[in-house]
């Protein structure tokens, strides 16, 4: 059987992924690029520096599933030559590489290797806010990709409470139903104060009403928590508020994202500038 050049292949991967679709090697496929949002000053500047939101067109998108396609297609087809049934193992990857060391440098390559050697099972959507998206969009985009890749069980996004806030509850259950599993979604806090002061550009009652529409439409709900966003003047409001959310919300995962002032950022100016007293680890 004649082998197909992997390193003609290759998809767009964007900056970050929640670090759970890391664990699971999720699939990443790019459905736009960077933050429509790109205010929060703990994250402006730094997660994805300071370029500006683009849409993408779902023929772009499709384009990219595809090519993921075509790599996964070979690599399974090199394992069968192999001898591995299809297995994708170390043997699998490092005869690859030697037959095309430019492959090293492919993160679209070993985006697919690491997803089926995983098992292949769940794929993640990019950037920030994938259901800024017009929703007939988002559903074309979440469709093609189970039906390309057939095994999938479990497809992710973050999104921004806002943005869940404004679409129609109909919308968000036709999405669910479409196949997008859980929104991952950054709360930061629960408190009104420091989510306007860091710019968040949500309220608690915004957090509260969008997780639950969320919920109501069928998503697993996973909220992010910045425990020590709130300094030590006002870790007590941060802590008591963002407990009231949660519970207001119920989400079916909570995760905690310790703040930290990272350089380039807003929030890290503040801190170097007196403004910000950190709390202690305890
Ligand atoms: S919405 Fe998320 S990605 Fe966008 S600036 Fe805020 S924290 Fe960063």
């Amino acid at each position: 059987m004649r082998c197909k050049k992997l390193s003609t292949y290759s998809f767009e991967i964007g900056a970050i992924r929640p670090p759970s679709e890391g664990g699971s090697y999720s699939l990443l496929i790019r459905a736009t690029r960077n933050c429509p949002w790109n205010r929060c000053k703990f994250c402006y500047g730094m997660s994805y520096n300071h370029e500006r939101f683009q849409l993408r067109t779902v023929e772009e998108i499709k384009k990219d599933i595809q090519a993921a396609r075509a790599i996964s297609d070979e690599i399974k087809n090199v394992s069968w030559q192999l001898g591995f049934s299809g297995q994708i193992n170390r043997p699998v990857g490092a005869h690859i590489i030697q037959r095309e060391p430019e492959l090293r440098d492919s993160y679209s390559f070993f985006n697919v290797f690491d997803w089926l050697s995983f098992g292949g099972r769940t794929a993640f959507l990019q950037d920030a806010d994938s259901l800024t998206m017009r929703t007939p969009d988002l559903i074309e985009v979440v469709k093609y990709l189970k039906e390309t890749f057939p095994g999938l069980q479990r497809i992710t996004s973050y999104a921004r409470a806002k943005t869940i806030y404004h679409k129609k509850l109909d919308e968000l259950k036709d999405i669910r139903g479409a196949g997008l599993n859980r929104l991952h979604v950054g709360l930061e806090s629960g408190d009104d104060e420091l989510l306007k002061h860091f710019d968040k550009g949500v309220t608690a009652e915004q957090h509260i009403i969008a997780g639950r529409k969320a919920r109501e439409a069928g998503f697993e709900f996973s909220a992010y928590v910045m425990p020590g966003l709130g300094g030590r003047t006002k870790s007590e409001q941060h802590a008591k508020n963002t407990a009231r959310v949660l519970n207001e919300i119920n989400p079916h995962y909570i995760r905690l994202r310790p703040f930290i002032p990272r350089p380039n950022t807003p929030s890290f100016d503040e801190y170097q500038m007196g403004g910000f007293e950190l709390t202690s680890p305890h």
